[in-house]
C-alpha cells in the first residue's frame, strides 16, 4: 500500500489522532499552518473531489460536520475557522488521498494564495 493516508489509516505510519470512528480519522497535519490544522480523513482511499460519486455524498457531509465538532472542541467555532479540500496541482494538492484540511486559530486571509 503506498498511499501515505492509507498507511496512516492503517496505522502503519504514527499520527496525532484526534478522532476516528467507522468512516473517518483525523489527525493533526504534521506542517501546521495554523494553530488549529487537523486534517479529516476517509478510511476509504478517493483519490480526490474529482472521483466523488453520489454515494459519497453522506461521507463528505460527516467530514465537514466533524471538522465544525473538532473546531468547537478547540474553541475555534466562535472565532471562525476554514475548511479546504486542494483538488490536483494548480490548487496545491500534493497527497492525493482525499482530505479536508481544518485551519483556525488565527486570522486567515481571503482570498487564498
Ligand atoms: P494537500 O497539499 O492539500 O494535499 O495537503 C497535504 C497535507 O498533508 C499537508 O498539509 C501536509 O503537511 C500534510 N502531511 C503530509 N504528510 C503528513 C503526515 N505524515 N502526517 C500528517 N500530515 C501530513
Ligand atoms: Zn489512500
Amino acid at each position: 500500500m503506498s498511499c501515505l493516508f492509507c498507511r496512516i489509516v492503517a496505522g502503519e505510519i504514527p499520527a496525532k489522532r484526534v478522532y476516528e470512528d467507522t468512516d473517518l480519522v483525523a489527525f493533526e497535519d504534521i506542517k501546521p499552518e495554523a494553530p488549529v490544522h487537523i486534517l479529516i480523513v476517509p478510511r476509504q482511499h478517493i483519490g480526490s473531489l474529482n472521483e466523488l460519486t453520489i454515494e459519497h455524498d453522506r461521507l463528505v457531509g460527516a467530514m465537514q460536520r466533524r471538522a465544525a465538532i473538532l473546531a468547537a472542541e478547540r474553541g475555534v467555532a466562535g472565532s471562525g475557522f476554514r475548511t479546504v479540500v486542494n483538488t490536483n496541482a494548480a490548487a496545491g494538492q500534493t497527497v492525493f488521498h482525499l482530505h479536508l484540511h481544518l485551519l483556525g486559530g488565527r486570522s486567515l486571509s481571503w482570498p487564498p494564495g
